[in-house]
């Protein structure tokens, strides 16, 4: 009988995430010492400091949550109610919440179906006098494309807000960071994501107003070096110590994760290049420099089939990576199918999106493709 192999290592257990001494010593210091509100506290503050200078921004505010982040961010656009937002159908529910939650509209754009990344000529369409932002989402890693998205912006007076929750240290086709062309850029730091403390988020901005903005309303508004004034209206959206002390050590290992992510990626990538025969095959990203791979999209012909058949052989895959686009869920009432055809359709059919971890070794790997292959050949 056959080895029975080890499932792949996934992020719900130690060896799919990179936590160990480091991030133990961090807990001790902070329990150490008693403090464990940010307010009072370092790790936070230190956290911000080097997550700006990691990412070359004039700031960064920590806060509980990607979602947080996105809030700050919302927020600080001066949205509210009967502002649009204009932003992709397909994402995490987080990047649309803070909209709903300021009272403001979300207006959702088609994607491009190579990538599901915005299409700009769709957010073009969709930008009215009442657009206050545009949020892009660098789908599983992969640039959207936020020249044009800068440009369109600056023509017609948004915000550009970048959601890097899946995006941590990707690039752009000309080299540079994901999160460095926005007016604001939003990082997650959930169990799921390249780097974790189970949950926490950062908000980055160049702008020192936009910076004073997010900073008041992740603490309820108030500026402590003036008393207790509350200035704006603002949330209790601050970051544990404990949190950041955990992200503080996970940030110093995030260029190891990136690396191990890229070269297994670039593996199967390979390896899928390679396929012949009389399947389908699947369809991996063209463009991957840069790629931070969150996940590993492909384009199949039938996700359901693909996604069932690599579930029998221990492969984990999500046709379509969401159920449906974030407009057809119980929450945002009111937008028809067919809102936007191409998200609908990689939903529906043709995006097969594999969850990718920095354990995966080149046997794990190749066992991927392997089973790729096997579901190709029929
Ligand atoms: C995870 C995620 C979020 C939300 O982040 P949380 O930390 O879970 O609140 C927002 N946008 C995208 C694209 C995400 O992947």
């Amino acid at each position: 009988m056959a080895q029975r192999e080890l499932p792949l290592p996934t992020v719900l257990e130690p060896r799919g995430r990179t936590l160990g001494p480091e991030e133990r010593e961090a807990v001790l210091r902070v329990l150490d010492s008693a403090v464990l509100c940010s307010s009072f506290g370092q790790e936070a503050r230190t956290l911000e400091r080097r997550t700006a200078e990691l990412y070359g921004r004039a700031d960064a505010v920590a806060c509980s949550s990607g979602t947080a982040a996105l809030h700050l961010a919302v927020a600080a656009a001066g949205v509210g109610p009967g502002d649009e937002v204009v932003t992709t159908p397909v994402s995490d529910f987080g990047t649309v919440a803070p909209v709903l939650a300021q009272g403001g509209r979300v207006v959702f754009a088609d994607v491009r179906p190579e990538d599901g990344n915005l299409d700009p000529e769709a957010v073009a369409a969709a930008i009215t006098p009442r657009t206050k932002a545009v949020i892009a989402v660098h789908l599983f890693g992969a640039a959207a494309d936020v020249t044009r998205l800068r440009e369109l912006c600056d023509r017609h007076g948004a915000l550009l807000i970048e959601d890097c929750a899946q995006a941590w240290l990707g690039e752009d086709e000309k080299g540079r960071l994901l999160g460095t062309v926005g007016d604001i850029a939003c990082l997650s730091l959930q169990q799921y994501k390249h780097i974790t403390a189970g949950d926490g988020g950062l908000a980055l901005t160049d702008d020192p107003a936009l910076a004073r903005a997010m900073r008041l309303f992740m603490d309820k508004g108030w500026d402590r070096s003036e008393g207790r004034i509350h200035r704006v209206p603002g949330l209790n959206y601050r970051m544990p110590e404990l949190t950041a002390a955990v992200a503080g050590a996970q940030l110093t290992k995030l260029p190891g994760v990136l690396a191990a992510r890229r070269a297994s990626a670039g593996r199967l990538c390979a390896a899928l290049d390679g396929l012949t025969g009389p399947g389908r095959r699947p369809v991996p990203p063209r463009r991957r420099a840069g790629h931070a791979w969150w996940m590993v999209p492909l384009l199949v012909d039938d996700n359901a089939r693909w996604a069932r058949a690599l579930a029998e052989r221990g492969i984990p895959a999500l046709p379509g990576y969401l159920e449906r686009p974030l407009y057809a869920n119980p929450a945002l009432p009111g937008h028809p199918r067919g809102l936007c055809p191409e998200a609908e359709r990689l939903i529906d059919h043709t995006l097969l999106a594999l969850p990718w971890n920095e354990g995966y070794d080149e046997a794990d790997t190749d066992r991927v493709a392997a089973a790729l292959r096997e579901v190709a050949a029929g």
